[in-house]
C-alpha cells in the first residue's frame, strides 16, 4: 500500500476552469398576464428570474395578473366621489327608516 508516488495533500479545491459557456443563450420564459380589461401581455423573463405576481399592462397601465379569469383589481383612480354616493344611497335606503322609526318611538309619550 505504500506507493512512493502518492500525492499527499492534494488540492481538491481547484476546480476546472472550463465552464464559461453562458450568457449567449440564456433560456427565457414567456409568461402571460391579463389585466381587468382583458388585455394580454406576454413579457419574457430569464429562467432563473423571479416572476412577479403582477405586471403592469402596457396598454392601459392597469395591473395584470397571471390568472386570466381573476385579474387583479384596477387601481382606484376615482376619488371618494363614488364612495360618497354609495354611502348616501345606503343611508336613504334602510338606515333612514330605522333612524326615523326610532326617533318616533322616543317621541311617543309613555304614560
Ligand atoms: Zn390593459
Amino acid at each position: 500500500m505504500a506507493g512512493g508516488s502518492a500525492i499527499r495533500g492534494s488540492r481538491v479545491g481547484a476546480g476546472p476552469m472550463g465552464e464559461a459557456e453562458r450568457g449567449d443563450a440564456a433560456p427565457r420564459l414567456r409568461v402571460s398576464f391579463w389585466c381587468a380589461k382583458g388585455h394580454e401581455t406576454e413579457p419574457s423573463f430569464a429562467a432563473d428570474a423571479a416572476i412577479p405576481e403582477v405586471w403592469d399592462c402596457p396598454r392601459c397601465g392597469w395591473p395584470a395578473g397571471q390568472d386570466r379569469d381573476n385579474p387583479p383589481a384596477p387601481p382606484r383612480t376615482e376619488p371618494y366621489k363614488t364612495h360618497l354616493a354609495y354611502v348616501k344611497e345606503r343611508r336613504s335606503d334602510g338606515d333612514g327608516d330605522a333612524i326615523l322609526s326610532e326617533a318616533l318611538e322616543r317621541l311617543r309619550p309613555t304614560s
